[in-house]
């Protein structure tokens, strides 16, 4: 397939509005579209159309049970595709939307299951970004839309990671700029008495509770540490079961005072650069959770392009809400192999 490749930051006002019109018409058409967000960009399809999401799946190589999250441009939307009260997600929706925040409701009538990985339940959010909402509202039905990165990869977050992984696949890109958040949104689940956070992101467990006046969970899966948990935990989301976010390079995350940290990681690079091999590290500033947030896939997308074949990563604070939700990502990139020094 041709794909369509939009530069929207180097459109004038009435060219931009001309390619979201045209992207709207491809998603109107069934056709899939790849569009910038906030946290990282998306494949979107009609998320209403059965064949239309189907095809999401089919580019992504995404498992069929991993459900994707529909993207709203407001409320009406999300009642539409919803079978309840919207109750505390009125208060959560003020404070949140549009925004990484992701809620997941009883699904309505409407919604076919493929879209919701067979599940009775839908993930909804309305995402922080004028071209994303612009193509909702011009389509004028809530686009389906995963990471657009082929399944297992780090999710893109700049232009070029996109047409990297979906060039031929899609009918249209729509270029914006880099992502501002970098990770994926924060996923609450609202259909039981007690919320819980099935996926950490920017939008902390504290901040959700202070809206809502209450107590929030976390899904254990959210935590785990290592492979063996792994199979013993089963996620509330899907998605977080699956192998995610691993460059093609063996990754170690080393654990432990800074300054041992960096010491492990000049000798560790020494040693195997002496065997012939090429060690890429990544070391974010220690209070700086959000720059990590934002840097992170592409850092491991960096590593690969450049032929790494080891990466070698300092852990982040998981006392930090956002660090705990980076470490989250870092530890699946990596496989769980992690050091302590
Ligand atoms: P992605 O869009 O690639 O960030 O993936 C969407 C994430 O949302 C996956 O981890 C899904 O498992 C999760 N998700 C989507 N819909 C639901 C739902 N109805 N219930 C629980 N998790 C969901
Ligand atoms: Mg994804």
């Amino acid at each position: 397939m041709d794909t369509k490749i939009f530069d929207i930051e180097k459109l004038n006002l009435k060219e931009k509005e001309k390619a979201i019109y045209e992207a709207s018409q491809a998603i109107k058409s069934g056709e899939l579209v790849i569009f910038p967000t906030e946290t990282v960009y998306g494949i979107g399809a009609d998320g209403l159309n059965y064949e239309a999401v189907s095809n999401i799946y089919k580019a992504k190589g995404r498992p069929s049970d991993n459900p994707l999250i529909l993207h709203v441009c407001d409320l009406d939307m999300v009642r539409d595709v919803t079978d309840c009260d919207l109750g505390v997600l009125e208060k959560l929706a003020k404070a949140f939307w549009p925004g990484p925040f992701t809620a997941v409701l009883k699904k309505s009538e409407k919604v076919p299951l493929i879209t919701t990985g067979g599940l009775d339940t839908v993930a909804v959010r309305i995402p922080d970004n004028d071209i994303a909402v612009e193509l909702i509202r011009k389509s004028g039905t809530p686009i389906a839309a995963p990471s657009a990165n082929i399944s297992g990869k780090p999710s893109p977050t700049k232009p070029e990671h996109v047409i990297h992984d979906m060039s031929g696949k899609v009918k249209i890109i729509l270029c914006g700029d880099k992502c501002r958040v970098g990770i994926e949104s924060t996923i609450i689940d609202l259909t039981n008495e007690e919320p819980m956070i099935l996926r950490p992101g920017i939008i902390s467990a504290t901040q959700i509770s202070k809206v809502i006046g209450r107590t929030v969970a976390m899904d254990a899966a959210a935590s785990i540490k290592n492979r063996e948990s792994e199979n013993d935990v089963n996620p509330k989301a899907p998605g977080m079961k699956y192998k995610h976010y691993a460059p093609s390079a063996q990754m170690i995350i080393l654990q432990g005072k800074r300054s041992d940290v960096e010491r492990e990681i000049t000798e560790i690079k020494k040693q195997r650069e002496s065997q012939g091999e090429k060690v890429g590290v990544i070391l974010f500033e220690e209070n700086d959770f959000e720059n990590a947030a934002r840097e992170l896939f592409s850092k491991l997308r960096k590593m690969d392009d450049d032929g790494v074949d080891l990466i070698l990563a300092g852990a982040l604070d998981e006392k930090d809400e956002i660090g705990f939700a980076v470490m989250n990502r870092m530890l699946k990139s990596a496989g769980y192999n992690v050091r302590e020094v």
